[in-house]
């Protein structure tokens, strides 16, 4: 963990603050209210929005909600044509079950979804190999025996016919050490099994880029599959199994692995934009950018949404409706000020950041405006909950716009709350959420962030747990601090050494 260094100096107050006194100020941030700010949570994190998946109707009636905030509040569209929406293109993808399998030695295919699972790996793979290597324990996993190989691994269950740990681990070791395919001999039960089987044809969705044919796979099959091949290459599975494991063994089969996906196009999913102008003739081309992600995970008909018991939707109140309802209320602020900042204001609320990060992406390479005129980002994920007066705030080491916050932090003290360096430095919480999509492009960031609890991703992350009295505190928060950047004299300035790592390096 870092050392929190919060430099507050009255003499380094600028000029641009004073614009806070003026009594348009005030009122703006008055607008920002407890009540405001639960009541529009209620709407988008309300059940009839189904979790906010990306793509969903629910996610839709989010984005449409937002654009008629953003357009009742007179900014101006930055979305596709004349639109607050801008759309992205997604694909859905099922395997097809007649093209996709394993064959051995140009014989009999296995078939995928049928006699062949899969435990992780892409939609799409093709791979032609003729090394084959089997295995059976951690001490013949090395990688100067498997790099490259299709590696089968003799994997064991437990008496209810399940993979156990010290299987799955053989597993994914046989996969570190850069196995081309992984394929798990593994004597599950038929209930496991089925199981496996629903989550290999289940659709997924994807973005449009070519996915990765190139990529690796761990795929299981069951001893009655595959025990008649190997044993004509001498392997004998039942001996193996019976005995402790020897030495990895090679065998020279020709093998092909083919995941083919079908697909069907026509899928999108939506960001909302809104701007709002700058006062000043030079400065109006630079631009600040508040974003939240408004998608979350859906219903647990999905498989990411985590439901336990009667209550099958993720409402994601505090992730990120939280965020999302705090950017509207960022927009109707700004919008009162009698005076217009000096740098033009950008209002993003983002999807598919739950599938990762998908809509910042396509945002920041699909801007209304050049990246390079976007002088900050300030995003705001999950921050509704936890403790009362402190918000962490994640990049505040990394540029001036720290030091900015710290000013402005200490400049209102009726706030009560304390704006304080990542205590997760573990968690890489700087590269887990929109922001990063912004910092990597070489845009200043900070992320404002309260911390995870028991109901991340989860149906109980409910509304009655939000605490909107402070959520609306570290909303006007964020208005003071987005107030001092789109006035000061200066553009943010990375700090070099930040630089060099974030967007040279990318780590
Ligand atoms: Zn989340």
């Amino acid at each position: 963990m870092r050392i929190a260094i919060l430099l507050v100096a009255a003499s380094v107050i600028s000029p641009a603050s004073l614009l806070t006194q003026d009594g348009g100020v005030a009122n703006a941030a008055g607008s920002i209210t407890p009540a405001d700010y639960i009541r529009r949570l209620g709407i988008i994190a309300h059940d009839s929005m189904a979790g906010r998946d990306t793509p969903s109707r629910g996610l839709d009636l989010t984005a449409a909600w937002v654009a008629r905030e953003f357009e009742r509040f007179g900014l101006a569209p930055g979305g596709d044509g004349e639109s607050f929406i801008q759309r992205y293109p997604l694909r859905e993808l099922r395997l097809d079950v007649a093209q996709s399998g394993i064959s051995l030695d140009g014989g009999t295919m296995w078939r995928a979804g049928q006699d062949v699972v899969k435990l992780f790996g892409p939609t799409e793979l093709e791979l032609e190999s003729d090394r084959v290597v089997v295995v059976s324990g951690q001490d013949e996993l090395r990688r100067e025996d498997l790099e490259q190989a299709v590696v089968f691994v003799v994997t064991p269950t437990d008496g209810d016919g399940r993979i156990t740990s010290a299987g799955r681990r053989l597993l994914f070791g046989a996969f570190r050490q850069n196995a081309a395919a992984v394929i798990g001999i593994a004597d599950v039960a038929d209930s496991v099994w089925a199981r496996y089987e629903r989550r290999t044809t289940r659709a997924t969705i994807a973005r449009p880029e070519p996915s990765g044919r190139a990529g690796r796979a761990i795929l299981i099959v069951r001893d009655a599959t595959v025990s008649d091949a190997l044993a004509r290459h001498g392997f004998d599975l039942a001996a193996a199994r019976a005995t402790s494991p020897g030495a990895a063994q090679v065998l020279d089969i020709p093998i092909t692995i083919t995941l083919r996906p079908l697909e069907s196009e026509g899928l999108s999913a939506p960001n909302t934009v809104g701007i709002l102008e700058g006062g000043d003739p030079q400065l109006k081309n630079e631009y600040v950018v508040f974003s939240a992600h408004m998608d979350h995970v859906g219903t647990s008909s999905n498989g990411r949404c985590q439901a336990a018991g009667a209550d099958t939707i993720c409402n994601g109140a505090d992730d990120d409706a939280s965020g999302t309802v705090g950017i509207v209320q960022l927009a109707r602020a700004f919008t009162l000020l009698n005076t217009r900042p000096r740098r033009s204001i950008i209002f993003l609320t983002v999807s598919g950041e739950e599938r990762g990060l998908w809509g910042s992406d396509y945002f920041a390479t699909h801007p209304p405006v050049p990246v390079d005129q976007m002088v900050a980002n300030v995003n705001a994920d999950m921050i509704g909950r936890n403790w009362t007066d402190t918000v962490v705030v994640i990049g505040k080491e990394h540029s001036d716009l720290g030091a900015t916050l710290s000013r402005v932090n200490a400049a209102h003290p009726e706030l009560n709350m304390t704006a304080i360096d990542d205590i997760w430095p573990n968690e890489r919480f700087y590269f887990r959420s929109d922001h990063y999509n912004f910092a990597r492009r070489g845009v200043p960031v900070l992320f404002f962030f309260n911390g995870t609890h028991p109901q991340y991703h989860r149906p109980t992350d409910h509304v009655e747990l939000i605490d909107e009295e402070k959520a609306s505190r570290i909303v006007k928060l964020v208005f003071y601090l987005g107030l001092e950047i789109a006035n000061a004299a200066e553009r943010p300035k990375w700090n070099p050494e930040s630089y060099r790592q974030i967007v040279e390096e990318g780590r």
